[in-house]
């Protein structure tokens, strides 16, 4: 008998890069190649070790405040967005800024203010301490409470309970966000919701990828760093979607071969902040272990895009 047979992989699509984070990339690609380096980055750009290390190569300098940032120094902001505290901070070192936050982000930050403006107690369902989360409640920290267990929908204490709102993180897992949406309607029920989705499409698309394909997985391997919401939230996806087994890894070699032990079927995905060739290097890593039969699932076709962040744009004409 073949010691292959029965053995394959099944590869999400779509999977890794988004529009956000591809954008984010090329604004500190494109900044490098227009101002030289050093450019600072607040925090890492996008939730990726390999995709930091490169362009920490390349002459990217990545801080956590920006206060790290020289008087007069270019800095970008990273795609999961800052509070209008930060770009305060910023003016007042006279820093040149590019502001690299995914519109998508940005979307929820301006509902943040719209409701605020009107007055609403809003609550964000979220991953407490995540860099996005403190972004958005900082565009109204009055007005905004973090729910991110089901302990945190019983404290929430608001004014009135006809003027409330439940917005969002862009990389949370859909059902998990619904089953709070529905715990805080329980205690609220005229609860307003987002105008549109707060998780973003790339999250959603991703998420719905991995549930078609992980009922016939025995083994589910999410690339991604430990860091990224959307990446973890795939893992956690796969197992309830009756995947045997899944595992987050940034890199091929973080796979360990007892993973393979009486595995026929394993699913490929990425997070929303994974280049496609850190994909092929564990498809490849399969293939040398029999796995070499791979079809891929394909479940949306993404063609979404953002231009530049307009700041980038105007030096890139006069340049
Ligand atoms: S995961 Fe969604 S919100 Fe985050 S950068 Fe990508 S498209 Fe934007």
């Amino acid at each position: 008998m073949n010691p292959t047979s029965g053995k394959r992989v099944l590869l999400a699509k779509p999977r890794g890069y988004c529009a956000g984070v591809d954008r984010a990339v090329e604004t500190v690609e494109k900044a490098l190649e227009t101002y030289g380096p050093p450019v600072y980055v607040r925090k890492e750009i996008v939730h990726n070790k390999h995709v930091v290390e490169t362009l920490r190569e390349r002459g990217a300098i990545f801080v956590d405040q920006t206060d790290e940032v020289p008087e007069g120094a270019l800095v970008v902001f990273s795609a999961h967005g800052v509070s209008p505290a930060v770009h305060q901070e910023a003016a007042e070192r006279n820093l040149r800024t590019i502001d690299a936050t995914c519109p998508l982000v940005t979307k929820v930050h301006n509902e943040a203010r719209r409701y605020a403006k009107q007055d609403y107690d809003i609550l964000l369902i979220g991953h407490e301490g995540h860099e996005e989360v403190e972004g958005t409640a900082g565009e109204a920290p009055e007005h905004v409470q973090l729910v991110d267990t089901a302990e945190d929908v019983d404290k929430v204490v608001v004014r009135d309970p006809s003027k409330v709102i439940w917005l969002s993180q862009t990389t949370l897992s859909v059902d998990e966000t619904m089953e709070r949406v529905d715990q805080l309607k329980a205690r609220f029920p005229n609860l307003l919701a987002p105008p549109s989705d707060d998780i973003c499409y790339a999250t959603q698309n991703r998420q719905v990828a991995v549930k078609t394909m992980a009922p016939e997985c025995d083994l589910v391997l999410v690339v991604g760093s430990t860091n990224s919401s959307n990446s973890k939230r795939l893992v956690e996806v796969a197992l309830q979607a009756g995947a045997k087994a899944s595992y987050l890894i940034d890199f091929a070699h973080e796979a360990q071969e007892s993973w393979l032990d009486g595995v026929e079927t394993v699913g490929v995905t990425s997070g929303a902040s994974v280049p496609d060739n850190l994909v092929m290097d564990l498809l490849a890593w399969l293939a040398e272990r029999g796995y070499a039969d791979v079809h891929e699932v394909t479940t949306a076709n993404e063609k979404i895009m953002f231009s530049l962040p307009p700041e980038l744009r105007r030096s890139l004409k006069t340049g």
